[in-house]
């Protein structure tokens, strides 16, 4: 009836990757509907799509039942921030869980596809390096990160028995490291503090000797990869890997940052998070196959430079570190 333009539902639509979805989604000419409870997002991630009369945004916790009539739904809804996660776990894995028990629900009454926003914590502490999908991973089920893995593995368990039992239309991206624009200056995680670490001035908080390694995928790049996997044909389930392959230890991440905001911090040295994983890599053999033509284009400094511009905004530090 309006040609291409569709009903999407993006949970988590007000966090650091779903405010850039919506964003990409409403210029593509979709309708959005964004839905979040707001415990890690922030209205104004999302404050200048409202006024748009395609944007429509719900205070919603997708732990509780919803209904709306929609063609697509993205559920990125879930804290991804190891402190944020570890707050208050039995609600992270009640997301996990419930949450994606009610948004396969809604797919299932709606006929609606679903994409899940799966992660490379799947792998755990991975022994098989870098990490292909088929690998089962290495996950703790009772440690300080289970709620998120082991939420995040039975998420996937959901998504794959409602496709087999019910048909339903589904995708799972396992996402890896993601940054840019729009993280929380208190996100916890490691671009987002060293970044306002540097341009603060403070102590850069290496955990651990910092020779663990992440591969860190710039937030646009990851965005075109989440479309183009919702826009593969039905039967293309996934799970596919979502990330930039480009491999850096926390240390060289650390000096990358010094270097780009001319910092004069410091490095210092904290314990290492209990389970925290030694080294992360995609292999992306299966997406390009999948995927034809994605890749990630943004190289880690370009992808640290706009988030540097990002943060001197936000937090109010002109270019030569003075508070404005
Ligand atoms: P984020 O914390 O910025 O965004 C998550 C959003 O979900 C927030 O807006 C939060 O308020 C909302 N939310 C949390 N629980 C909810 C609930 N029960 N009901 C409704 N809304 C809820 O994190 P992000 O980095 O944007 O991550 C988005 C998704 O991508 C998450 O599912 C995360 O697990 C996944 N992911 C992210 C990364 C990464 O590096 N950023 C890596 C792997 C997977
Ligand atoms: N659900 C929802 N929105 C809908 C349809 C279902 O939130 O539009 C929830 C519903 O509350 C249920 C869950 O999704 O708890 C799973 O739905 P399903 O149909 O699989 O299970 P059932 O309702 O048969 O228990
Ligand atoms: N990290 C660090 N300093 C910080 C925050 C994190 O050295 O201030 C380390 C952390 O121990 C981990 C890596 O950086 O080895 C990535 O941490 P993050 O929380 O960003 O993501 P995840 O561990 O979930 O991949």
């Amino acid at each position: 009836m309006f040609g291409s333009r569709l009903r999407v539902l993006v949970t988590g639509g007000a966090g650091f990757i779903g405010s850039h979805l919506c964003e990409r989604l409403l210029r593509k000419g979709h309708e959005v509907l964004c839905l979040d409870n707001y415990f890690t997002g922030t209205r104004s991630n999302i404050a200048a799509l409202i006024g748009d009369p395609m944007f429509e945004a719900v205070r919603h916790d997708i732990t509780f039942p919803y209904y709306a009539e929609v063609d697509r739904i993205f559920n990125m809804a879930c804290p991804a921030s190891p402190i944020h996660y570890q707050f208050d776990p039995v609600q992270t894995t009640k997301t996990t869980v419930h949450g994606v028990i009610n948004m396969l629900g809604l797919a299932k009454r709606t006929r609606a596809r679903i994409l899940q926003a799966s992660t490379s914590e799947v792998y755990g502490d991975p022994v098989e390096h870098p990490q292909r999908e088929e690998y089962w991973g290495n996950v703790n089920p009772i440690g300080p990160r289970a709620c998120y893995d082991e939420g995040k593995r039975c998420a996937e368990t959901l998504f794959f028995d409602y496709h087999r039992q019910h048909g339903i239309d589904i995708k799972v991206a396992r996402i890896f490291n993601t940054y840019g624009p729009r993280m929380h200056p208190a996100d916890g995680r490691v671009v987002s503090n060293f970044i306002v670490q540097a341009l603060r001035g403070d102590p850069i908080t290496i955990y651990g000797d910092g020779r663990q390694t992440r591969s860190f995928c710039y937030v646009d790049d990851l965005v075109d990869g989440l479309i183009r996997l919702m826009d593969t044909p039905t039967g293309v389930t996934g799970p596919l890997n979502l990330g930039n392959p480009g491999e850096f230890s926390m240390l060289e991440l650390a000096e990358a940052v010094l270097r780009l905001t001319q910092s004069k911090s410091h490095l210092i040295f904290q314990p290492l998070p209990t389970d925290d994983p030694k080294q992360r890599q995609p292999n992306l053999d299966r997406t390009r196959a999948t995927l034809e033509g994605w890749q990630p284009v943004t190289p880690l400094e370009e992808g640290l430079k706009k988030t540097i511009a990002y943060f001197r905004l936000a937090l109010g530090i002109d270019p030569i570190g003075n508070s404005m």
